[in-house]
């Protein structure tokens, strides 16, 4: 069984429980680390810099494009851009398997970088519905950025199909349990 350079990609709408199940996943898989993304967008509270992302300056961004530090980015929403950066996948990658969390576009750039190395997961909400009262609720967003993250999600939706597996985040124990099993079979494999 090699879990080395194996590589899962989680990928949901924000406010889908991405990042509650992608910690459940490190929780389950102690060999396993996350891949920390660059990011231009500012810190949310709690957010501690090297932990959740590396933030950065639009400039500095720029210039790790320059430097080819990147393994995949994107420009996620006007003016924010995010990368998944080539040195920290591969120092995760020499011990053990890699999390990553990224959107659709950088999942599927893995997925064709990485091929049957990489198991990506789709994680949805049961609704647009339901993904805007989680999102409400979590209380992170203005209306006009919680407006754009929804017209995301929407787009994102329509990528679904093209993934490993999709799990519908009904319930969150049950959504988890589902990621787990996914996760433990490809890291078997
Ligand atoms: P948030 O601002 O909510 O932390 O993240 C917004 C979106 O950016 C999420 O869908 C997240 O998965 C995605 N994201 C985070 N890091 C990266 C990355 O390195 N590359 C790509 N392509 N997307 C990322």
């Amino acid at each position: 069984m090699r879990t080395t350079n194996k590589i899962v990609v989680l990928t949901a709408p924000s406010g889908s429980g991405k990042t509650t199940i992608a910690r459940r996943v490190l929780d389950a898989f102690p060999g396993m680390h996350f891949s920390v993304s660059a990011t231009t967008r500012p810190p949310r509270p709690g957010e501690v810099d090297g932990v959740h992302y590396h933030f950065v300056s639009e400039e500095e961004f720029r210039r790790l494009i320059d430097e080819g530090a990147f393994i995949e980015y994107e420009e996620v929403y006007p003016g924010r851009f995010y990368g998944t950066l080539v040195r920290e996948v591969r120092e995760a990658a020499r011990t053990g398997p890699v999390l990553l969390d990224v959107e659709v576009k950088g999942a599927m750039n893995v997925k064709r970088l990485f091929g049957d190395d990489a198991l990506v997961i789709f994680i949805r909400p049961p609704s647009l519905a339901v993904l805007a009262e989680r999102l409400r609720r979590r209380g992170t967003e203005t209306e006009a950025s919680l407006r754009t993250r929804l017209e995301r999600a929407a787009q994102e939706l329509e990528y679904a199909d093209r993934f490993d597996a999709v799990v519908v985040n009904d319930e969150l124990d049950r959504a988890t349990e589902e990621t787990l099993r996914l996760v433990r079979s490809f890291l078997e494999r």
